[in-house]
């Protein structure tokens, strides 16, 4: 491997590259625009995009391609080559700064939730130049926004970019409120924690559930499974390890900051974090390593799993956003400072992501409702559907205090006035990183640990970054009008703990007595997925997102719809696939091995008059048993597959998917299971958990 720091970024047109690739004028000009979200002329354009065409044309890219994030969950590309045809009948490569500012994919294929009538389909491409172009697989790779021609967003960037542009204008006025005037813009940052499951890719190939669903639909419990956790932080095997050298190596060159690998709980799972980034950024670099993580595996004979729950029996995957805000000055406005003014200003902060988060619990669920995740939010390991808030003891113990005036134990028994007394120091607390949170303060840092391992994180942030804006746009109001600024901050941030404490928990929330404490609290529950999307449409949820101009009503409503197609969609094809399992692999396989132990005991009983063949008939009779209720179940199972097509309302459709179909599969699984641990091991169709998790050697 060549040097880490030559690598490094080596595809990336950023900015050590405009520098010295673009004339002065035009880098600054360029630099204005990433900074401060300025306009683009269309000079500088060409100018930029000859030199970007330059520079990937010299690393070997032939094409470009506007790359961007549609509702799918995945991203798309659309690849022209920069040839263009020369008088004298050579080609000359080309590359336009209109090409570059704007794309038409005419990608009407992608899933817009009725937004765009069939007869205007198109959508466009937008630059977005804050995030830099990269060549991937021969082609320059400009990351972009998706839109319709009447300008609703047609993808999760979008949104994205005016949530942090919501919070960036909220949390300017706080600033400003607070003397910091030097500050041009607030930024969120976010550090993903990326988890992934690796399996041999030839025992992957076996499986039509793991090929058609991600997941294995099917499968008995290992006689081992994580229960020794030796497979924690253990050492990584030579195959893991080569792929991870690999995919470091390959992301790096992307300039993506992969940092920390590990074996996870679960045999078989890995995690991987980078160092933290602007979310827009840390957002498609997210995208891009989930694609080169399955890219790499291949290269080495394994298939890399992104879905939330591959196995039952064992964790499954999630991704933890790690989030925080930071101003362009450098200063990390969630960590608690050393002054009175910077500590009442972090507690201003710290206040309204609590206030944000117990207003929009809805909106954090529904950011993180999938089918896929719905197995894990709740199950082994992951934090459960309730949404709740861990401080930690001393932090909690602050905030009590402030909210009564009583005197908090670690100070000289005084009570604490805000911006005057200094915060009593609270060490970050590593006893607990209470693993069981799914919003616990790290801190300088909210780390956000519902989300699925195969989500964008683009969902999570675009409510985050909103709702904490309307916290802040709360407080801006109340301050800038404050006759008293001091009171009026210390009163309102005491209203804060008092009316949202209900929010904040530092117990365990797999605990069982957690769910029926939330409850008392108030604290919403969302299990599933159509018990929490339609709630998206929620007068307050639409209000809060129109006003601060994240989402118009009518992308909300398409998101709601294309959310619960999707969720239907995915059940569905797991359903049929467990139907077609069960008649053409398992049942023959099981029928087989009944056969076979049937003609044993035949011969015995010929060779031997009157043999003893218990053994052979307590088996046959008892698989015969189980075939007859896997081919029952089986029935009904694509019985109610057809009654689901015709439902005709997407809303309806998934509440007869949660309560009849997927209890249905359940049931199904369980006898298949039930025959799989009575087979003969030669005979099973496909590979068992066994194999797969303990099978990359
Ligand atoms: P821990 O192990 O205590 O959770 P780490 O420092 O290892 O914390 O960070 C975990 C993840 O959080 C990493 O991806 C890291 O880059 C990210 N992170 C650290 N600081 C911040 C921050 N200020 N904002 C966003 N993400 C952060
Ligand atoms: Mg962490």
């Amino acid at each position: 491997m060549e040097k880490v720091t030559e690598i490094f970024g080596s595809k990336v047109f950023d900015d050590r590259i405009m520098k010295a690739r673009l004339s002065s004028e035009v880098y600054q000009s360029l630099k204005k625009t990433i900074d401060e979200g300025t306009e683009l002329d269309l000079s500088v354009a060409n100018a930029v995009a000859d030199a970007m065409k330059e520079w990937a044309v010299e690393n070997g890219a032939t094409h470009f391609t506007h790359w961007f994030q549609p509702l799918t969950g995945i991203t798309a590309e659309k690849h022209d080559s920069f040839i263009s045809p020369a008088p004298d009948g050579r080609v000359i490569m080309e590359f336009s700064g209109k090409e570059l500012i704007k794309g038409e994919p005419d990608a009407s294929s992608f899933p817009s939730g009725g937004i765009r009538a069939t007869f205007e389909a198109r959508g466009y491409t937008m630059w977005d130049p804050t995030s830099y172009a990269f060549i991937k697989d021969k082609s320059l790779c400009i990351p972009t926004a998706f839109c319709s021609y009447s300008g609703e967003a047609l993808d999760k960037k979008t949104p994205l970019l005016r949530s942090m542009e919501a919070l960036n204008k909220q949390a300017l006025r706080i600033l400003k409120l607070f003397g910091n005037t030097d500050v041009k813009r607030v930024n969120t940052s976010v550090g993903p924690e990326q988890e992934y499951f690796l399996v041999d890719k030839a025992m992957f190939d076996k499986r039509k559930d793991l090929i058609y669903t991600g997941r294995t639909l099917f499968g008995a419990k290992p006689p081992k499974g994580q229960e020794m956790e030796d497979h924690y932080f253990g050492v990584i095997n030579p195959r893991v390890a080569a792929f991870m050298s690999e995919l470091n190596e390959e992301l790096w060159k992307l300039g993506i900051l992969a940092k920390t690998e590990h074996n996870e709980v679960a045999p078989a799972q890995h995690e991987l974090a980078p160092i933290y980034a602007t979310t827009n950024i840390a957002t498609d670099h997210n995208q891009l390593t989930m694609e080169i993580m399955q890219k790499v595996a291949l290269k080495h004979g394994l298939c890399c799993l992104l879905h939330e729950k591959p196995f039952a029996y064992v964790n499954g995957s999630g991704k933890h956003n790690n989030w925080s805000m930071a101003t362009d000055t450098g200063v990390n406005l969630l960590s608690p400072g050393e002054t009175p003014s910077e500590n009442a200003q972090f507690l201003l902060f710290l206040c309204a992501v609590i206030k944000a988060v117990d207003d929009y619990q809805d909106l954090l669920r529904i950011a993180v409702a999938t089918a896929s995740n719905d197995h894990r939010l709740g199950a082994n390991e992951a934090p459960p559907a309730i949404v709740s808030i861990f401080l930690g003891d001393e932090l909690t113990a602050i905030l009590e205090a402030i909210e009564q005036d009583k005197p908090y134990e670690g100070t000289e028994k005084t009570t604490i006035k805000l911006g005057v007394n200094v915060l009593p120091k609270f060490p970050r607390d590593t006893t607990d990183r209470n693993r069981t949170s799914p919003f616990a303060f790290t801190g300088n840092k909210f780390e956000f640990r519902m989300l699925g391992s195969s989500n964008s994180i683009s969902c999570a942030n675009i409510m985050l970054n909103s709702a904490v804006a309307e916290s802040l746009k709360i407080y801006a109001d109340r301050l800038e009008g404050a006759k008293d600024f001091e009171t009026t901050l210390h009163e309102m941030i005491k209203k804060t703990i008092k009316d949202h404490k209900r929010v904040l928990f530092n117990g365990n929330g797999y605990d069982e007595s957690w769910e029926r404490e939330a409850e008392k609290r108030g604290l919403l529950n969302y299990k599933t997925t159509p018990d929490c999307m339609p709630h998206s449409i929620d007068e307050k949820n639409v209000k809060m997102l129109t006003s601060h101009k994240v989402f118009t009503e009518t992308e909300l409503k398409s998101r709601c719809e294309i959310m619960l197609d999707n969720y239907c969609k995915t059940v569905i094809i797991e359903a049929s696939t467990m139907a077609d399992m069960s008649k053409r692999e398992i049942l023959p396989a099981v029928e087989a091995y009944i056969g076979e132990l049937s003609e044993i005991a035949k011969n015995k009983v010929k060779a031997f008059g009157s043999a003893n063949v218990d053994y052979e008939k307590s088996i046959v009779e008892k698989l015969s048993l189980l075939c007859t209720k896997m081919m029952l179940k089986t029935n009904e199972l694509e019985k109610e597959l057809s009654a689901i097509k015709s439902i005709g309302d997407i809303v309806k459709e998934s509440y007869e998917i949660r309560d009849k179909l997927i209890p249905l599969m359940g049931e199904l699984r369980k006898v298949a299971d039930e025959a799989e641990t009575m087979t003969a091991s030669k005979y099973w169709p496909f590979p068992t958990y066994g194999d797969l998790l303990f099978g990359v050697k």
